[in-house]
């Protein structure tokens, strides 16, 4: 069962019980894309496993150590961006745990100290403490990324697949806006109750949260196929103030990112041609 500090905001710095053996420790990299840090998770006591260790800080670490007793079994990666696992080498230097993860595309937003020691396949279980979770691959905000079902509970570690109060950046051709929505419809064959994001507080109805970015994201692919289909050949910056007039000019250059994950997507659907940065539409 959860405590109530679970649902309240998570704050930079700090170290929150959110259930009996679960703790969030949260990095110190607050902005506009991580929310207030990353949500580094402590699970279990006799020997915990760690969730996304975050920045290689140690003031941040020396929090996670803590509570985690000194004892840490496994250091569970979701996926391998710099504000997630750069902490890994550090926590396996103290602990002798082995740093689990995917292996890493090389595409230039990757942590590039990250080396782990062995992958997830999915489906896989990591036992710790008489307790268990499952590696579910989810391909889409990054290739390698994973998400951690502790099937018990229904809690859902959703890495950046799923962010409270903040949207998921999708960055090509790593990111995948098709691979993120047939990621984000498997989880519903899941027994997930809540979810549990690498940046922001606990989303309790998980499923609702769900279905909820899945509407978003189609709505935001709607405005692109009207604006492609007035204009029917388009640049991503022809369309972008357009396709995202609701979101603040500020955070553009990173819509853009998720714009050509739309675009792309009309693309790998045959909805669109791309020839030389101009989108050609035509209707099917
Ligand atoms: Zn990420």
């Amino acid at each position: 069962m959860e405590t109530p500090e679970s649902r309240v905001l998570a704050r930079t710095g700090e170290v929150q019980r959110l259930a009996r053996d679960v703790w969030r420790v949260v990095a110190p990299n607050p902005s506009p894309l991580t929310g207030p840090g990353t949500n580094t998770y402590v699970l279990g006591r006799e020997r915990p496993v760690v969730i996304d260790p975050g920045l290689d800080d140690p003031a941040h670490l020396e929090r996670v150590l803590e509570a985690a007793g000194g004892r840490v079994s496994s250091i569970l990666c979701t996926h391998s961006h710099p504000d997630h696992s750069p902490g890994a080498a550090w926590l396996r230097e103290r602990t002798g745990a082995p740093v689990l993860g995917r292996p890493a595309p090389d595409d230039g937003f990757q942590d590039r100290a990250y080396a782990p020691d062995a992958t997830f396949e999915h489906g896989q279980r990591i036992e710790y403490d008489g307790e268990a979770l499952v590696a579910i691959h989810t391909p889409g905000h990054a290739s390698n990324h994973v998400c951690f079902l502790h099937e018990a509970s229904g809690w859902l570690y959703t890495g950046d697949h799923l962010m409270s109060g903040s949207t998921v950046v999708i960055i090509p051709p790593d990111g995948s806006m098709r691979l993120y929505l047939e990621s984000l419809e498997g989880l519903s064959a899941r027994p997930v109750r809540s979810l549990v994001p690498g940046h922001g507080a606990l989303m309790p109805d998980g499923p609702d949260e769900i279905a909820r970015v899945v509407r978003h994201r189609l709505a935001r692919e709607g405005r692109l196929v009207a604006a492609l289909s007035a204009r029917r050949l388009a640049t991503l910056d022809d369309v972008l103030a357009e396709v995202y007039a609701d979101v603040p000019a500020a955070m553009h250059g990173y819509a853009r990112y998720s714009l050509r994950a739309h675009a792309d997507k009309l693309v790998e659907e045959g909805r669109a041609r791309l020839e030389d940065g101009v989108y050609r539409w035509h209707d099917l």
